[in-house]
């Protein structure tokens, strides 16, 4: 949703030609998350680009602290992720695990819980008893909802371990009046073209210290020496954001109250049209106060049908007053509505198939299939997935446009 402010900062950055990776509009939105967050933070060129580099600096944080070598001036990379494990939400989008993999690191995924649908604190705790060495944890705030936040940084600093907040989906979401991504040891957000504030793509590290904000926003830029030349003593990337993304952002940000307000309106809406229904909707407001990002239904389980899915076809059975997520995204396909199935849970997806996954009982599953425990309860994530929807929440959409949503939800239901 674009406010009108945009272009006049874009316009700007073409006027004084500053197209690059420099300029007003860069340091001004700084500027503002900083304020905002309370902490520096580094403007990038996406979210996944901040997680990639929160991942690194805590990396190298953890490698400090057990080996008590510092890395002088913040020259030469001493943390190495390699075959090391990193604990992280399971339900999720893969963008949050991916770049602990690109460090070399092992992901292991900890189940969901039912009030915020996010990392179950228990399930962190068993982790934590199965793996103690682990020394980073990443969590994200799914779909605008907070996570049990005070109680999770309570269990890592329990256990040493650092904290990375993925708030890519929550931004303008709060816990005691505090932002989510200002918690951790680092936090991340993300104005990817769907998330509640956009540049189109761009993203932002949210540091700790001083020394975070350097060194993320040297590796963001190639890693380039003060020399003569390009002199290069660490690894480096082309992670900054440019001048232009910088410029919609900026126009944007004002309007992070009022675009919450309403996606809130969007998300009560829905609420109230399927109050008649076996559906509940994503919990908000059950930790802090959230963003509303996105409106998602869950069918009750004694009113789902019979469905079987896999990645490219599903069936169905269909019985009088009971549906299915496939069912409905089906019948809201056929009407040009865009509904999604919940994030698939990482422990479920081919490519991490051979990771450990914790659940609040300690069942899960230890590397490739070889279960910890066999028996317990179906995880928390995998419920959600079977039974839950995205519905569509654009801020764009009109009041009929979304009765009609309900309507076809309804039908579905008969
Ligand atoms: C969008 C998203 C990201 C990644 O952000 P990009 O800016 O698209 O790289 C990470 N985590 C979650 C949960 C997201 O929804």
């Amino acid at each position: 949703m674009h406010n009108g402010a945009e272009m006049k900062y874009v316009q700007e950055a073409y006027d004084t030609e500053w197209v690059t990776t420099v300029g007003a509009n860069i340091d001004e939105l700084e500027r503002q998350v900083s304020k905002y967050m309370g902490k520096r933070s580094v403007a990038l060129a996406s979210g996944t680009a901040a997680i990639h580099l929160a991942i690194k600096l805590a990396a190298e944080k953890v490698y400090q602290s057990s080996t008590g070598i510092s890395t002088p001036n913040g020259k030469g990379y001493g943390g190495s992720m390699l075959g090391k494990r990193v604990f992280c939400s399971d339900l999720t989008f893969d963008a949050t695990v991916n770049p602990i993999v690109y460090e070399g690191g092992e992901p292991i995924f900890i189940d969901s819980e039912y009030d915020t649908w996010n990392m179950d604190p228990e399930a962190l705790k068993q982790a934590f008893k199965l793996y103690p060495d682990v020394k980073i944890v990443v969590l994200v705030h799914l779909y605008g909802t907070p996570a049990k936040i005070q109680e999770i940084r309570k269990i890592c600093s329990e256990h040493k371990a650092l904290l990375i907040e993925d708030a890519a989906e929550s931004l303008g979401a709060t816990v005691d009046g505090q932002p989510t991504g200002s918690f951790g040891d680092y936090g991340i957000i993300s104005f990817n073209g769907n998330k509640i504030i956009t540049g189109s793509m761009g993203g932002m590290l949210i540091t700790p210290d001083e020394y975070s904000y350097n060194k993320a926003k040297k590796w963001s830029t190639q890693a380039r020496e003060e020399a003569l030349w390009y002199e290069h003593e660490e690894l480096g990337y082309n992670y900054r954001m440019s001048n232009i993304v910088a410029g919609l952002i900026r126009g944007q940000w004002d309007f992070l109250e009022t675009h919450i307000k309403s996606k809130r309106k969007i998300y009560k809406m829905y609420e109230e049209g399927l109050r008649d229904l076996p559906v509940s909707m994503n919990p908000m407001g059950i930790v802090g106060i959230s963003n509303y990002w996105l409106s998602c239904g869950l069918i009750e389980a004694n009113s789902m049908e019979p469905m079987v899915r896999n990645g490219r076809s599903a069936v169905y059975e269909i019985v009088d007053g009971k549906s299915c997520p496939t069912e409905i995204l089906e019948a809201l396909n056929i009407y040009n509505c865009e509904g999604r199935p919940i994030w698939k849970p990482m422990h479920e997806q081919p490519i991490y198939s051979g990771n450990s996954f914790v659940k609040k009982d300690g069942n899960g599953r230890a590397g490739s299939n070889a279960y910890i425990k066999m028996g317990g309860s179906v995880a928390v994530s995998s419920d959600l997935f079977n039974r839950g929807f995205c519905l569509p929440s654009d801020n764009k959409m009109k009041f009929e446009q979304q009765k009609v949503v309900i309507d076809i939800i309804h039908r579905c239901f008969r």
